[in-house]
């Protein structure tokens, strides 16, 4: 094991530790932390959860999970890293089964030597994030000598208002700089390396403008339908689990001024910037600048799935939206007049995430006239998969006649960054245990992403769609999303990876 930058030693307790999350991403990426040598030995997770299982079933299942997500044989890693978990099962609207809790964290904080270091971390479902934090207080399982943190999983409200509760809730237990609002994007390696490819590049930063820059598009794309989700899509819909986080946090990393310093308060507070400078949207608008979709039965990699309103358990004339595209318009000095298109949707062709950066033309274009094919530069960035840059050029046309033809730079990570490229599990726990809360989501951005995304869910929410299921399982979309940006004469770059325009 090489050992690298060590976090202190801590306990840290996962409620929901049976469930889908901890088992597919929070135990591997804690594995391979441990397996990098990125956690010390005196470090223990205790897994809270209402089903009875002994501490050795509990391990196996760990253990289990991580083989299967990993896709790996166990090893004398796996027997040593599992000796650090404990179960206490227990239903977290029990509130005396708290102070057990608290006799069984003091034992482990004094087995593993951990100076009284503790990370909660909320991995059940969302009623339970605002009443768990203050129950942790009641219980005096937060009154330590260490340093006490909270990881909070999306979403973080169903709107302002039950955001802003949910924040009252647990700022009576944990301040701002305590807590740590999962958005696992921002532990994707290319979402961050947004930041480093603007900002360390005398190439990029001078022409990241509204004089050179003609428009900005961020697609997230889906092949998945709404699966075990139901209950929580049904309310939520794409809307709000895709744009009001994820997208809108890559439009700020997108859009913001350079921090004067690399640190958590100057990045968060360029990032706030881009969200107060988001034009609002009046009800009459809406529609011009954000279309929905739901998908109808089609295939997916050439297999026949159902439409979203013959999903279990979905409502068959359900009105949730299972795709969003949208234009969102910056209005400062920087961006003025850039439209930032974004497009998120399930069941679509091929799952994707991607931005593409499309310069405007040049003054002048000597080559116009000539034979062959010109298109924009484009600066794509390729989140996942196959992480990596492609920048389209325009050169000469082999040949005596001349002409032009599109070439690509690919920046793509080299193979040895591609295997060690962290997932964003690992990255995100790793800085949740340094202390480190960029990567996270700050108040002010969530409260802004509502204020932003509210109008339009409430717009939707009012009017029912009547062309749904309006795209095929399968397809590219609805046509409405190739219409917001026709009529600003531009059209999407959804290009496969070394595919050229
Ligand atoms: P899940 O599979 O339904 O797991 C829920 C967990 O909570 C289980 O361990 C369950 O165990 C436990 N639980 C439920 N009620 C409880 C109670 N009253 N007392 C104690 N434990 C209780 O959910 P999940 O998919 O892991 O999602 C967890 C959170 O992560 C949610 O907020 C979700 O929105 C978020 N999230 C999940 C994913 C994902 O990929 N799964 C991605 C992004 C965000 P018992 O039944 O044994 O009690």
């Amino acid at each position: 094991m090489t050992i690298h930058q060590s976090p202190p030693s801590s306990v840290l307790v996962i409620f929901g530790a049976t469930g889908d999350l901890a088992k597919r991403k929070l135990y591997p990426a804690l594995f391979k932390l441990y397996q990098k040598g990125h956690l010390s030995e005196n470090f223990a997770v205790v897994g809270v959860a209402r089903r009875q299982l002994t501490v050795e079933q509990f391990r196996g299942s760990v253990i289990e999970s991580i083989r299967q997500t990993l896709n790996i044989d166990v090893d004398a890693n796996m027997d040593s890293f599992s000796r650090h978990f404990y179960y206490h099962p227990f239903d977290v609207d029990d509130d005396s089964a708290f102070s057990q809790l608290k006799d069984r964290l003091n034992e482990l904080d004094a087995r593993f030597n951990v100076s009284g270091n503790r990370i909660f971390y909320l991995a059940m479902a969302p009623r339970f994030f605002g009443t768990v934090a203050v129950k942790l207080k009641r219980a005096g399982l937060t009154n330590i000598r260490g340093w006490k943190r909270l990881v909070i999983e999306k979403p973080f409200g169903h709107d302002l208002r039950s955001a802003q509760q949910l924040n009252d809730d647990i700022l009576q237990v944990f301040t701002e700089n305590e807590i740590y609002r999962i958005d696992h994007y921002l532990g994707k390696e290319m979402v961050q390396n947004i930041e480093v490819i603007r900002f360390a590049n005398a190439l990029f930063e001078p022409l990241w403008n509204n004089r050179f820059i003609s428009n900005i598009q961020i697609t997230s794309n889906e092949t998945l339908g709404v699966g075990d989700r139901v209950n929580y899509f049904e309310k939520s819909g794409t809307l709000r689990d895709m744009v009001q986080n994820h997208m809108l946090q890559m439009v700020s990393l997108l859009a913001m001024e350079p921090p004067s310093r690399l640190n958590t308060e100057e990045i968060r507070s360029e990032k706030v910037k881009v969200l107060r400078s988001l034009r609002s949207l009046p009800p009459e608008e809406i529609d011009h600048y954000f279309v929905r979709g739901q998908y109808d039965e089609g295939f997916v990699n050439g297999e026949r799935v159902v439409g979203y309103r013959d999903e279990d358990r979905v409502d068959p004339h359900s009105n949730t939206e299972t795709f969003v595209a949208g234009k969102l318009m910056i209005d400062n000095f920087r961006w003025a007049g850039v439209p930032f298109y974004i497009k998120t949707g399930k069941r679509l062709a091929k799952k994707s995430t991607q931005i593409v950066v499309e310069f405007k033309d040049i003054p002048m274009n000597l080559y116009f006239n000539q034979s062959g094919q010109k298109g924009p530069n484009l600066l794509i960035m390729n989140i996942q998969p196959n992480e990596g840059m492609i920048l389209h050029l325009n050169a000469k046309k082999p040949g005596p006649k001349g002409g032009t033809t599109p070439i690509s730079l690919e920046l793509t990570h080299h193979p040895v960054h591609t295997m060690n490229s962290r997932e964003s599990y690992e990255s995100l726990l790793l800085d949740c245990m340094l202390g480190d809360t960029t990567n996270f989501t700050s108040w002010d951005e969530v409260a802004l992403s509502w204020i932003y995304v509210d109008p339009i869910s409430l717009f939707w929410s009012n009017q029912k769609s009547q062309d749904f299921p309006n795209y095929k399982a399968g397809s590219i979309g609805p046509q409405s999303s190739h219409d917001l940006l026709a009529k600003d004469g531009f059209h999407w770059w959804s290009l496969p990876y070394n595919e050229k325009p």
